[in-house]
């Protein structure tokens, strides 16, 4: 029997049992996919917003705010990507003022410091490429950009290491209330448990409404993205948004914190949960909108589009807490934009309700700081040289857009909650996240977890699953 089950290595799961691992507690993460970060928390702009967006008062806007303030220390702590770029939202037109200085209010009463409204003249010297026929803008310095990846692998990682158990491949079918708790079906047995986290992402609905009778409903309401080369990443310096309307913040042009530019998201309700294609509206209306605020962006350095599920509840708010009418059951449910940003707090908050309830002691081994995967780039020359000397693998390029090397991947695999898959090692080293795509570097890779795993390359999987790579040998389909 387990203390707590969180359902879903997402950001939302991965930060409350990295919290939850502060203390003595027997607690595992059930994950459907065969890694942490396949769900929304992998398809985002990445951005940690500032927090003058949602509603003053809202459980939004508190854990925004103080997830942002984590932020940074998180990142330092765990060794994953963060820098502060701060933002500008673009107004266009005089008429528009007043939705400008509603945000400004409404990002003072969320106590965000530092906020101002810029004139033109200022946000043009701030970012020349912004479009000429611009009226002002609101500026928040304590926005960021984060490795969404890395935070969500960093948190689970340090979890880990601090006694949650994980287990990859386990769809949960069906949760049943029993006297000392609940038991969850899955494809792979029943797990007893005392209490249970539902941080399930889009599927958050599912669960809650098999135990409650107050019933939520969350819509996939999805936004599409294109991703361009680095050599355009410097075309922004800070976070553009438009002003936000009834769908959300609209389209933003962004650097991401690898220095790649990315425009988009669309944000449209769609009926299927794993519906992430892209579409040619879609991306048509991606180009079109953020033409408005950014002049010349460069979309012939497109290296790949993608799309992002939220998951949109109803109400348009966190639900977390114990759920009402059934005891031991703890929502992490409508966690859409600004879920990223928040789930430092979101963590937090989850993990002190667990405290509380079960009444936990502290875990006196917790060790709240990770070592990241080794990036020879960040070494002197003279570093590097001894590196390679001392472990030849770190002289062997597999990536050459990315530069990463054969340590990098190797460290990837070997460490705990290791990549087992092609995503899995880009999504920790960024081999094939670069202008080819994994076109030269994936039959490497996979020989590299071929290897590693000490199993066939018939076995390799682009993102577990059936999404077997190889499927026969030259002769076999001749
Ligand atoms: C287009 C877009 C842009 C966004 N931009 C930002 C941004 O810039 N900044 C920001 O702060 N936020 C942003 N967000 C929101 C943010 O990405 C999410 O709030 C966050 O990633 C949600 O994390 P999560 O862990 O709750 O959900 P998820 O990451 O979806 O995790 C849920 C997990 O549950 C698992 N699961 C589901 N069902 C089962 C089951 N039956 N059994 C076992 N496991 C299961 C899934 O496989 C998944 O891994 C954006 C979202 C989108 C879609």
């Amino acid at each position: 029997m387990y203390d707590v089950i969180i359902i879903g290595g997402g950001v939302s799961g991965a930060a409350s049992a990295r919290e939850l691992s502060r203390y003595k507690v027997k607690a595992c993460v059930i994950e459907k996919e065969e890694d942490v970060c396949c769900g929304t928390s992998k398809a985002n702009s990445a951005i940690a917003h500032a927090g003058y967006d949602a509603e003053p008062g809202s459980l939004m806007a508190k854990l925004n705010v103080r997830g942002n303030e984590m932020m940074e220390q998180l990142s330092k702590d765990l060794d994953f990507p963060f820098k502060r770029n701060g933002s500008l939202v673009v107004c266009l037109n005089e008429k528009d003022m007043p939705s400008l200085q509603e945000l400004y209010k409404k990002g003072l009463a969320n106590g965000v410091k530092g906020l101002r409204i810029l004139t033109k003249e200022e946000v043009k010297e701030m970012e020349p490429n912004i479009v000429d026929n611009m009226y002002a803008a609101l500026y928040a310095p304590s926005a960021g950009i984060v490795c969404p990846f890395n935070l969500n692998i960093a948190l689970a990682e340090n979890a880990n290491a601090n006694g949650i158990e994980f287990k990859f491949n386990t769809e949960v079918l069906d949760i049943k209330k029993i006297d000392e708790g609940f038991e969850l079906y899955t494809n792979n047995g029943v797990i007893k448990t005392k209490y249970v986290v539902n941080a399930a992402g889009v599927y958050a609905d599912k669960f809650h409404n098999m135990v409650s009778e107050n019933k939520i409903h969350i819509t996939a309401r999805k936004g599409e993205y294109c991703l361009l080369d680095k050599s355009a990443g410097e075309h922004v310096s800070s976070t553009i948004f438009t002003l936000p309307n009834e769908f959300g913040k609209g389209v933003l042009v962004a650097p991401t914190v690898h220095g790649n530019l990315l425009v988009g998201p669309t944000a449209d309700d769609i009926e299927n949960k794993e519906g992430t294609n892209t579409t040619r509206e879609g991306l048509d209306k991606v180009i079109s909108q953020s033409a408005l605020n950014v002049n010349n962006i460069p979309m012939r350095q497109v290296i790949t589009s993608f799309a992002g599920l939220r998951a949109h509840e109803d109400g348009h708010e966190f639900i977390i807490g114990e759920v009402s009418d059934a005891k031991g059951f703890i929502d992490c449910a409508g966690i859409e934009s600004p879920g990223l940003t928040s789930c430092p707090a979101i963590g937090e908050m989850v993990a002190n309700i667990l405290k509380e309830k079960l009444g936990l002691e502290e875990n006196p081994d917790f060790v709240g700081t990770r070592k990241g995967i080794l990036n020879p780039n960040t070494l002197s020359k003279e570093e590097r040289i001894a590196l390679i000397k001392e472990k030849p693998e770190y002289g062997n390029i597999i990536c050459r857009c990315e530069m990463i090397t054969e340590g990098e991947i190797i460290d990837a695999i070997r460490r705990p909650i290791g990549a087992k898959s092609l995503d899995g090692v880009k999504r920790r080293t960024r081999a094939g996240m670069g202008r080819c795509q994994a076109g030269f570097c994936s039959p490497r890779t996979m020989e590299i977890l071929s290897r590693e795993l000490g199993v066939s390359m018939f076995e390799i999987t682009k993102s577990g699953g059936n999404s077997k790579i190889v499927v026969g040998t030259n002769k076999d389909t001749l």
